[in-house]
This record gives C-alpha cells, structure tokens and sequence, in this order.
C-alpha cells in the first residue's frame, strides 16, 4: 500500500518543505528494528519559518481565514470526509508508527478523528456572541474572536486522534495552528495538513514543523508570536512547558499522566467488569493516558475477580502491529519497553507478586521488537512505585479494599486525577463514588468510552483545561466586551470630571 520509508517533510504555508538544516532522522519499525519506515525532517531551523506563516494568516485574515466561520465550517466538513476516503492508509501508517494494532487504528482513532473533526465543523459556525441593551439604553456587547495562533505539542500514542482533539478546536475557533508532532510518530500531522489544504484551508493556516521537543517545541512554546499552547504528554514536560510559556503569559492547555483505578464492588456484574478491566489496562499496548492500570476489588470478590482477569490476560495475543490477529503490538520504542520492564523489576524487588506475564517476549520475529508480555501484578500497596507512577505499557495492578470510603481513599491517592472507572450494580454506591473520585472522567459500569461528547482533561497534576466538547472551544477564544453608549448629546454628569452647563 505504501512505499517505505515514508520521507516526512515540513508543511509550512500551505506546502511541502524541505527543512533549513538539511538533516533527516531515521525512525524503525517498533514490530521489526530491522525496518526502516520513516526518515524524518529536522525542523529545528524552521520554527520562525512556520510560526511567520501562521502568524501572517492570522494578522492579514488570509483567505478569510479568521473572520468566515462558514468557511471554518466547510473546511472541517471536508476533511473529516477525506479521512474517512483514506481511512485503510491512515490506520495502517497510525499502527506502523506507534505500534497499536491494526484493528484499534481502523476501528477507534481513524473514524474517531473523522468524528471529531465534523463536531467542531458544526460548532465552527455557531460562534456567535451575546448582546444586552441595559437599562439607561446603553448596549453591551459580548464578541468571541479567535485568540490568535496556537502550538499543538501532541504526544505518540494517539497521534492523530489527539492531534484532532488538540487543534480542531482551534480550528473552529479562527485561530491558526502550528503542530510540533511527537518524534516517533510524524506522519499524521503531515498527513493532516494535506488533507486540510485540500479541503480548502487558506495557506497558513495549518503548519507542522518535525523535529525534537528538545528544539522545536521549546521554541514554539517559548515564541512571543504564539498565543496559546495546547500540549498533551508527560506531567513532568507539561510543569516545564507551563514555566516557559509564562515568560509571554500564553494560555496553556495540558493534558498530561494520568494512573486511572477501575473500582470493582462485590454486587458489580463481574463478566462485564472483567472484560472492561481487561480491555481498560491493555488496549493500545497500555500505552494510554486514560488506560485503567490499577484495579481495585472488593475483597470479598478479589480472588474470584483476579482469576477471571488473568484468565483473560493469557489469552491477549501479543503481535505484529499490522496482523489483524494481534490484540496488542509492540511497544513504541526500545526506551519505552526498557522503561516497562524497570517497573516490572521493581515489583521483583518490592517483593510483589507477578501473577501473569513480566517478561520481554523474545522467540523468533518478536526479538527484532519491543515486545512485552501482558502483567498482571498482585497485592500492590499503595506506597509503591508500581501503584503511584505512570507506567504507560501492559501492566495491570491489583490492589483489595474493604470498604466504599477504602476505595475512594485509595483511588485518590496518586497525583494524578485523569479518569476513573466505578464498578456496581447499586446505582447509588456507583454515583456516590463517581462523585467523590478526584479525576477528570468517571465511567460507570463502562470503560474508556470517549466521545468527543464527553471532556476530556485532568484534575491535580494530570492537567489543566478540557479537550472535547464545545467546552474546549473557550480555550481559543477571546472574548472582548463592546460597550455602545445609547444616550445623545452631552455625556451623562457621572462620567464628566468637570460639572458643567
Ligand atoms: P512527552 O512529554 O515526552 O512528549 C510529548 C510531546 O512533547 C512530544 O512531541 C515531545 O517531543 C514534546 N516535548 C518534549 N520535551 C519538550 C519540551 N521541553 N518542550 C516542548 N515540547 C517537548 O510525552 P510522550 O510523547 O512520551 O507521551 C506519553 C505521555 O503523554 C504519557 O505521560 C501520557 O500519560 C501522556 N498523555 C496524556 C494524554 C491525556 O489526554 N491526558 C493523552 C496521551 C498521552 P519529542 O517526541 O521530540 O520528545
């Protein structure tokens, strides 16, 4: 279907470019190291490039750009049609990169984003503001206006699916965008930019510059021509990104960790509960910010509910990203899976105990990749590393509680407050807990359903401001007061300094 490696270049002003430095990095298959699928422009000299572009588009309304929110409208329409016309190439590329199956790319983030993309297209011209004539017959006027140009920093694991969620907003809003994609996974936000310059998005408007957080997302973050920045990654990137961006006191969204419970009560349909743990902790390879990999159980139901889990676990097939078998992948790096197995390690030294799966997998095609074993660790108290830190791979946690507060208590006690799962069949029990848990998104009797529908963002340090919904349009708005005086002749005697006539 495609021709490997994909040569990654800059989108700048509404075309494909060649990067100032030259250079390209080379990236390899995470199923097969041997493979190289992807060499990448270093955009590290073409930040100023990218951000004039945006920024002319923004100032000059190139293409009436910030002003049509028709057009905004159509554009977003647009795209999200091509994408659904490419939808077999986009998955196949998301899945190559990133290491997620096949089967997750073509049924979740690929129609996702198309979904995504047409909610904003239908709140993209509906924009409007507010107006109130007060009393003395004076006029107050609320106007939105887009807030200028915005970074996207997006992180690998969903690379377009939460490259949509991060700019379509934006989007909708006017605003004018410059992406900085995650190192590993470049090709959709090229691939985006594309397809948005084909739906009819004015030069400008949309750019994305490759390279290393390190150069171009400092850069960006940094830039006095930004206004706002929209970032999605780690907790640790995000505090830096909050301190840089208020040297120009930019608004700042961060979606960052999150170390999700999934809260199983004895009277809760277990089959049901079991399946969504499983699917919570172990789809996309775990590699998810939302993925629930601490599971908390009822005592009185903990053995019975862990065998069922772990009868589940074994049976995960670990594959080759691309082999429609495979309900995991590879992890999407070397770096990453040793990051995994150090955690697995410390579960060794803390004396937990490692019920399913811990190791590398390593016979035959799977040594050429980051393969992990799907774990299941028993017994995890909360001061331990494996309970507190983010992991982001296929390590499920279990932890017993005895009662509905020793559930809460510990489901709150990580820094992180990104989503929550609520197990039980007593509405109020499930309600009351759901209330009570600190974190962004509470499923109940479900697991990792996110439409755009439902927001999206973190409380304590999993981050600050929503994605989804038309909450996250605010985000890319200003919202400026227009005050008409509706009296003629002289001004009324309140406002004059000097009392006359
Ligand atoms: P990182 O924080 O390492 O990177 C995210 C992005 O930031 C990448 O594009 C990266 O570039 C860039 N970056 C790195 N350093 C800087 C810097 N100093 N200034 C500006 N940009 C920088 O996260 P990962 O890519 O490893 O993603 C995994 C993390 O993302 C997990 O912690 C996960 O929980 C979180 N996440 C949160 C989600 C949410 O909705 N809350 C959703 C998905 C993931 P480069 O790739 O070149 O390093």
């Amino acid at each position: 279907m495609f021709e490997t490696p994909f040569v990654v270049d800059l989108f700048i002003d509404g075309e494909l470019v060649k990067p100032s430095s030259g250079r390209y990095s080379e990236r390899f298959d995470p199923g097969d190291d041997g493979r190289l699928i992807g060499v990448v422009a270093d955009g590290s000299r073409d930040v100023g490039r990218a951000l004039d572009a945006a920024r002319d588009a923004f100032d000059r309304d190139v293409g009436g750009w910030t002003t049509d929110h028709k057009l905004r409208s159509r554009v977003l329409f647009k795209t999200a049609e091509i994408i659904r016309e490419n939808a077999e190439k986009l998955a196949v590329v998301e899945s190559l990169f990133s290491g997620k199956t096949i089967r997750t790319s073509r049924l979740g983030d690929v129609p996702r984003s198309a979904e995504i993309l047409e909610f904003y297209a239908g709140v993209a011209d509906k924009l409007i503001g507010t107006s109130q004539v007060l009393k003395t017959g004076d006029l107050v006027a609320i106007v939105k206006q887009p807030a200028g140009v915005v970074a996207a920093i997006t992180p690998w694991n969903f690379p377009l699916v939460i490259l949509c969620r991060q700019v379509a907003p934006a989007l909708a809003a006017g605003c004018t965008v410059v992406v900085k994609p995650a190192s590993h996974t470049p090709v959709s936000a090229v691939k985006l930019a594309e397809m948005l310059h084909r739906a009819g998005a004015p030069k400008g408007v949309f750019n994305v510059v490759t390279g290393s957080g390190a150069t171009v997302g400092r850069e960006l973050v940094r830039s006095e021509k930004v206004d706002v920045v929209n970032f999605t990654g780690e907790t640790s990137t995000g505090k830096g990104i909050m301190e840089a961006a208020a040297g120009t006191l930019k608004r700042v969204v961060l979606e960052l960790g999150g170390k999700n419970p999934n809260i199983v009560f004895e009277d809760a349909d277990l089959e049901r509960a079991a399946n969504a743990v499983v699917y919570g902790a172990y789809a996309n390879n775990g590699e998810s910010c939302a993925a629930g990999s601490r599971l908390l159980v009822q005592s009185t139901v903990k053995e019975k509910f862990v065998r069922m889990v772990v009868d589940r676990v074994k049976r995960i097939r670990v594959g080759y990203q691309l082999d429609e078998n495979s309900d995991m992948g590879p992890l999407v790096s070397r770096e990453q899976m040793e990051k995994v197995l150090e955690y697995v390690g410390a579960a060794d030294s803390e004396g937990l105990k490692i019920i399913t799966g811990g190791r590398r997998i390593t016979s035959g095609l799977f040594s050429r990749g980051n393969y992990v074993e799907p774990t299941v660790v028993d017994d995890t108290p909360p001061d331990s590393k494996l309970f507190k830190e983010e992991i982001f791979g296929p390590v499920l946690t279990v932890t017993e509680f005895g009662s509905e507060e020793e559930a809460v208590e510990l489901a709150n006690s990580t820094v992180y407050g990104l989503a929550a799962g609520v197990w039980s069949n007593d509405t109020g029990k499930a309600l009351r807990t759901a209330e009570k848990v600190k974190a962004g998104a509470v499923w109940v009797n479900t697991y990792y359903t996110l439409p755009v529908e439902m927001p999206w963002g973190g409380f304590k340090q999993s981050g600050i401001g929503r994605n989804n919904t038309v909450l996250a349009v605010e985000h890319y708005l200003e919202h400026k007061g227009i005050y008409v005086d509706g009296q003629q002749g002289p001004m009324r005697p309140y406002y004059r300094l000097v009392l006359s006539g």
